[in-house]
Formats: C-alpha cells, sequence, structure tokens
C-alpha cells in the first residue's frame, strides 16, 4: 500500500512516521526547503529561535505528543517544566498595593477571589464534572458565575497563550475538555533540542522505514478518481497512491480538489469550512545575559496591554542559546481586527516587555507575526471538522483537524492517532 503526505509539518510526519511503520510505502511533499513547518528551529546569531512554536509541548513527557513519538520509536527527551506562574498585583491591603506586582503559582489564582467566590469555585470543580456547562463562550459563561472581573483577565490570559484567543472566542466546552486534559496529562515540558528535536527524531523514523521525504515540492492538486483520493499533481506529473493525507488544514485542502467536491455532503462540508477562522499572534524572542523568568515554567501576564504570557526553554535546554545567554520568548494574542494594525500590536507588547522587565538588560532579537495562512492556528480551537473528508481516500491532519480538547501540538497528536486508527484499524 501506497500513502501520499502533502505537507511535513508535525502532523505530516507523525502521520507519515505511523504509516510507515505500518509498512506503508510513504512519500512526503514538502513545498518549503524545510521540514517541520511551523514546528521547527531556526538559527540566528548562534540561539535556536523557531518557525513558529515556544519550544513546548502542552502537556510535557506524559502527553499525547510524548506517548505518540514513543509509540512510532522517535527517540527525544521531553523534560517537564517548573509550575506556570501568573503575575498579579500585589496583595489589596499591602502597603505597595497599587505600585508593583508579584508571582503566584497558576494553581493559586482563586486566592485573588473573594471568600465567597473561592467557595463558589470549589463547588463547580465537583458539580461540572458530572454536568459540562454548554452553549456559551468561557467568558459569557465566568460572567454568568461571578462578578469579578479577575477571573476574566486570567481566562484572557490563559487563552492567549495557549490557543492565542480571547475567552469570548472559545466555547465552555472547549475549555472544560483542556481543563480534564491538563488533570489527565498535566503541565507543560520542553524536549531537549527544541522543536527540531522532535521532527529529527520523527525523519529518523520515517527514512529508515524506507519513507522519501521531498523538499521544495508543491503539489498543485489532490487527484479523484470515482469519488475516491488516488494521488497528486506535482509539476503537471501524476503521482499515484492507495492514500492521501494532508497536512494543509481543510480549507487549502479543499482548494486543492474543489472540482471533486461536489454533491449534497460536500456542499455541507464546504459551508462547514466558511466558518472556520484562523487565529493570530505575535512572538518576540529576547536574548539576555541574565535570566529574565529564572525558571523553566510559563509565566502568565493577564495584567499586561497585549503579552499573554513568557517562557524561557534555555532553563531547560541551555544549548538553545550561545554559552552564557539565555532564550526568553512572550507571546500575545491579536484580535482579527488588529491583524491589519500589526506595528502597532507589536509596539504595544514592547512596551509590555519593558513593564514586565523594568531592570533587566536585554536585546530583542526578533519579532515574528502569524495571521490568515501562516497563523498560530489554522482552526480556533474545538472549531474544526475532524480529520475526514467527504472524498474517501483523503483524511486531513494537523491544526486544522485536532478534535476537541487538544491545546496545539497536543491537539496535533490526538488527531493524528485518531486518523491513524481509521486507517489501521
Ligand atoms: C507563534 C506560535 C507559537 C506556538 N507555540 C506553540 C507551543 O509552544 N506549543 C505548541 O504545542 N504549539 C505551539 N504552536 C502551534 C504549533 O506550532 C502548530 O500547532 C503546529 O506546528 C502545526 O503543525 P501542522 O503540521 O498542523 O502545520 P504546519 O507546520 O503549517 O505544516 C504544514 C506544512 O505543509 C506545507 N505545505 C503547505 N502547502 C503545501 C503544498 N501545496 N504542497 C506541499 N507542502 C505544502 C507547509 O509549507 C508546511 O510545512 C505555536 C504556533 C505559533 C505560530
Amino acid at each position: 500500500m501506497k500513502a501520499i503526505v502533502i505537507g511535513a509539518g508535525l502532523g505530516g510526519l507523525l502521520s507519515a512516521a505511523k504509516l510507515s511503520n505500518a509498512g506503508y510505502q510513504v512519500e512526503i511533499f514538502e513545498r518549503l526547503p524545510i521540514t517541520g513547518g511551523r514546528f521547527t528551529n531556526l538559527s540566528y546569531k548562534g540561539f535556536q529561535l523557531s518557525s513558529g512554536a515556544f519550544h513546548i509541548l502542552p502537556h510535557g513527557p506524559s502527553g499525547p505528543l510524548a506517548q505518540y513519538i514513543r509509540e512510532v520509536g522517535a527517540d527525544v527527551e521531553i523534560i517537564r517544566s517548573d509550575l506556570t506562574t501568573v503575575r498579579v498585583p500585589l496583595k489589596k491591603g499591602s502597603p505597595d498595593y497599587g505600585k508593583g506586582f508579584k508571582d503566584i503559582s497558576f494553581s493559586d489564582f482563586s486566592t485573588l477571589l473573594s471568600h465567597k467566590d473561592r467557595l463558589k469555585i470549589a463547588l463547580l470543580i465537583v458539580s461540572t464534572r458530572k454536568n459540562r456547562p454548554t452553549g456559551s463562550t468561557l467568558q459569557a459563561w465566568l460572567r454568568s458565575q461571578f462578578k469579578d472581573e479577575w477571573l476574566v483577565k486570567f481566562a484572557d490570559a490563559f487563552c492567549g497563550w495557549a490557543l492565542s484567543l480571547r475567552s469570548d472566542e472559545v466555547s465552555v466546552e472547549e475549555i472544560f475538555e483542556i481543563i480534564e486534559n491538563m488533570y489527565r496529562f498535566g503541565s507543560p515540558g520542553v524536549p531537549i533540542g527544541g522543536c527540531k528535536g522532535i521532527i529529527d527524531a520523527l525523519e529518523s523514523v520515517i527514512t529508515a522505514h524506507g519513507g522519501k521525504i521531498y523538499t521544495k515540492t508543491e503539489v498543485s492538486k489532490i487527484l479523484v478518481e470515482n469519488g475516491k483520493a488516488t494521488g497528486v499533481l506535482i509539476d503537471e506529473e501524476a503521482y499515484k497512491a492507495d492514500l492521501v493525507i494532508s497536512n494543509l488544514g481543510h480549507g487549502a485542502t479543499a482548494c486543492l480538489c474543489e472540482e471533486a467536491l461536489s454533491g449534497e455532503k460536500a456542499s455541507e462540508y464546504l459551508r462547514r469550512l466558511e466558518t472556520l477562522k484562523p487565529s493570530a499572534g505575535i512572538k518576540i524572542c529576547l536574548a539576555a545575559d541574565e535570566p529574565l523568568l529564572g525558571h523553566s515554567g510559563v509565566l502568565l501576564t493577564p495584567y499586561a496591554k497585549r503579552v499573554n504570557g513568557i517562557d524561557e526553554v534555555t532553563q531547560v535546554d541551555p544549548r538553545l542559546a550561545p554559552p552564557g545567554k539565555h532564550l526568553t520568548m512572550s507571546h500575545q494574542y491579536v484580535a482579527p481586527e488588529n491583524v491589519k494594525n500589526l506595528e502597532a500590536e507589536i509596539e504595544l507588547g514592547l512596551q509590555d516587555l519593558r513593564e514586565i522587565f523594568p531592570n533587566k538588560k536585554y536585546e530583542v532579537l526578533l519579532i515574528q507575526s502569524y495571521h490568515d495562512s501562516w497563523p498560530v492556528n489554522r482552526a480556533a480551537s474545538g472549531t474544526d471538522p475532524g480529520n475526514e473528508t467527504p472524498i474517501p481516500g483523503l483524511y486531513v491532519v494537523g491544526d486544522g483537524a485536532k478534535g476537541k480538547g487538544g491545546i496545539e501540538v497536543e491537539g496535533v497528536a490526538l488527531g493524528v492517532a485518531a486518523t491513524m486508527k481509521k486507517i489501521l484499524g
């Protein structure tokens, strides 16, 4: 059996590793000169920056991605990060109130609430396990339960960091799936070697099983015969296969086979795709001689104007920076209406960093923005239609097809695992 994978991003490589392990003859076609898509390293001034991700796996060494890569035989060490912290104003009543901030543990977020609201949270934790809230956004649900705007700020920082969305763009169902997965799989971690550590290990598995990876090779069409996917077209040449896996997201995949998408099922699918929205964001990479954060966990910054969170991966893997240097990266959500004003958004992010690190010396290494066809996520979490298409033999993997409750690459791994189960049984 032969499988063609379009795109050598994380989703494509995870699929190819499993299929080549299962005895499929696999060919991967990638339009860029490099593999890994938005999940690989970019060497810059001796630092290992990245094409997208923050070198962080949301559920560390016990999450779905870590489990999947172990299962296919990819050898990568993943180290659990320190606890996530949250920067909050100094406690009301303290002499410095209004003048400064302190960092608290993520799990202590409720200490900023009144005793009554803390009790209510404890009760909701129990009651929502059986009766999940439905039918609203996270923000609307929080406001229906609590009067304290701190919870909305906190939710916006978490959703901005983890999903590049605001709390009024995430359904309450999706957030409860995510919370369940946080309990089930645990907290974040960093792969040694950064994102590329994982990409290189997957490529070794694929090539060891005879799989072939072609870069600088763009697929222009998905071939469909008698209603079934039968291969792809590259430079007017047909490449045939029993199975086609697309790593491009549903929208771009549909564009490659739009002539074959007719009939009621296909029309319904295309209508659904019109509702999918990519999420946008800005990453600012800082270099410093002294640690800026000083721990390997994430710092969420709910009181910043734009920055949602910051990590310092060199606390786990110092080789991601030149000797003696530290690599610190911030992420900020960009609202759809602000994608046209990226320079102003970047300036607000830089101002935030000056306020978050007021007495520290650092160099801004690189500022990267992500939107439209190179987004943070191809489809907002919890909104995509899964991995199948109306065309038998054509599947979609990657961050445009994560399914429910999977944060970023953990969702990519969950979606690929579900797809492989459908194909291989
Ligand atoms: C700023 C930022 C920070 C992030 N931080 C994190 C993080 O810390 N942790 C985390 O878990 N996730 C993070 N993510 C999300 C994570 O990077 C993505 O979920 C993941 O990389 C998506 O992988 P993918 O395989 O779906 O898509 P992609 O990486 O986009 O791969 C698709 C590939 O297909 C190729 N392609 C497209 N069209 C064609 C064609 N016609 N023919 C051939 N090839 C084609 C593309 O060039 C690309 O290489 C972050 C993303 C961004 C942008």
